[in-house]
């Protein structure tokens, strides 16, 4: 616990900043290239994040040569870990005959085919930069294929950063542009609240011209806020019945949850799904997969035709260690390995926090874990949590202030990174000994915080 003039907390941020003197440098000088100091917001961090020089597995190494057991997985896109032999070979290989040959190529095809066969939804496939990418087009599809001009899309589900996803998820819950948005685009948004079925039916109805409902078919960023699969199952009739596309964003669930995704595992099928991250097996890339009738219209016969360009679509060392990593994905239990473990986890976190008396939650579903710091001191469970009973505004209320960070430079000074929900994705490499570091980070951390009434 803390020294003679020195809080807990305090301790926590020297300890980290002792440990890591070269981050520190390195992110006094980002302050003056990067805004923020950073290049994604979810990598910012108080007093400065971590620079990290190596990854192995489910470890990485940062500039000081510290070692931390990585909850960031490549931000989801890393079921297999880091630098998974296979993965690295097949990209070493393709490396050397060429990484862009403005044509197409076979490793498209054999990537794009296993996506096919991975996917229930994907009679087509049509590979895009990133995640974002692919909301962005499979929006533009369904808008031409209905004729009609709005989308829903449900109150703290992430979709990535264009205009029209760009608000609502955590933070404009009531549909106020974020800055630089339209308010013509946000006014074609129609923000329905997850796991109502009722109201979304009013929403549907009342503004006729829906042209699309997109959702995480796990709940809010990757089930923070989980949604129940009967909420699937009824959105799916909804859409049929009134001609609405229905996309499943499954940018962080796709090849996770099963290797056919959420809608495998849930038996929903959507008409449009999008996919990103562990679809290129780590490196840039993602995809629009879904009914023929709504890809084709990107065909060359289509009338009228959607252009769609991008320099990086199916870039072959993408599609190398894509094909590699969907291969292990379809022929071993990666998968289930990766589940396995979280379950693991947030029962031994889960513990932690009962034994030491906190008033959190630790949750999720799938391989990923979140925790609850419960700002409100709500009396919460867990299988309250999973059945769908606490919406976005009590499991995504901002935690104290500096809480987060604190916890997560906390975990830091014990060897342990987790993700800024703050949770993460598990891999399918994590051991039992990183479950017991993770396990005894936390105690450790949690015991600081309480020491300094940073948390009761
Ligand atoms: N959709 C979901 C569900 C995501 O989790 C993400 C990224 O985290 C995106 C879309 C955006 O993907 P990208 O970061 O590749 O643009």
């Amino acid at each position: 616990m803390g020294a003679a003039n020195c809080s807990a907390v305090e301790e926590i941020v020297s300890r980290f900043k002792a440990m890591t003197p070269t981050s520190a440098r390195l992110a006094s000088t980002a302050r003056g290239v990067f805004p923020g100091g950073v290049t994604h917001d979810s990598r910012y961090l108080e007093p400065y994040p971590i620079y990290v020089e190596r990854a192995a597995g489910a470890h990485k190494w940062d500039v000081d040569g510290n070692e931390y057991v990585d909850y960031t997985g490549g931000h989801g896109a890393l079921l297999l870990g880091h630098n998974y032999p296979p993965v690295v070979e097949a990209v070493r290989k393709q490396l050397e005959r060429g990484t862009h040959f403005g044509a197409s190529h076979e490793l498209e095809l054999r990537w794009g085919a296993l996506v096919q066969q991975l996917v229930p939804s994907a009679e087509r496939v049509r590979f895009t930069s990133s995640g974002t990418e692919a909301t962005l087009l499979a929006l533009r599809i369904a808008r031409a294929a209905t004729g009609r001009s709005k989308i829903m899309r449900f109150l703290g589900h992430f979709h990535g950063w264009h205009d029209h996803v760009a608000f609502g998820y955590s933070s404009n819950f009531e549909g106020q542009p974020t800055p630089g948005v339209l308010d013509e685009v946000a006014r074609q948004v129609v923000l329905a609240p997850a796991g109502d079925l009722a109201e979304t039916e009013r929403l549907l109805d009342s503004h006729g011209d829906v042209a699309a409902v997109i959702i995480e078919p796990t709940g809010a960023s990757w089930g923070q806020v989980p949604t129940t699969p009967d909420f699937l199952a009824a959105l799916r009739k909804a859409c049929t019945a009134r001609g609405v596309v229905l996309i499943f964003d499954e940018v962080i669930s796709g090849f996770r949850c099963s290797p056919g995704g959420a809608q495998a595992h849930f038996g929903v099928t959507p008409d449009l799904t999008t996919l990103a991250k562990i679809l290129a097996g780590g490196l840039p890339g993602g995809a629009v997969a879904g009914k023929q009738e709504l890809l084709d219209q990107l065909s060359f016969g289509a009338k009228p035709k959607i252009p769609h360009h991008g320099t990086f679509n199916a870039n072959p060392l993408s599609a190398a260690a894509g094909i590699a990593t969907l291969e292990l994905i379809r022929s071993t239990d990666a998968c289930q390995r990766a589940n396995d473990y979280a379950a693991r986890l947030r029962a031994e976190l889960q513990r932690v926090v009962a034994e030491e008396g906190v008033g959190w939650v630790v949750y999720g579903t799938f391989s990923g874990f979140h925790i609850f710091t419960n700002p409100e001191r709500r009396s919460i469970t867990v299988a309250e949590i999973e059945a769908g009973l606490h919406d976005f505004r009590v499991l995504k209320a901002p935690a104290a202030t500096g809480l987060l960070a604190k916890l997560r430079i906390g975990m830091m000074t014990h060897g342990v990174e987790i993700f800024s929900w703050p949770g993460g994705p598990t891999s399918a490499v994590h051991s039992d000994a990183d479950l017991e570091r993770t396990s005894e980070a936390f105690r450790l951390t949690l015991r600081a915080l309480r020491a300094e009434s940073a948390i009761e």
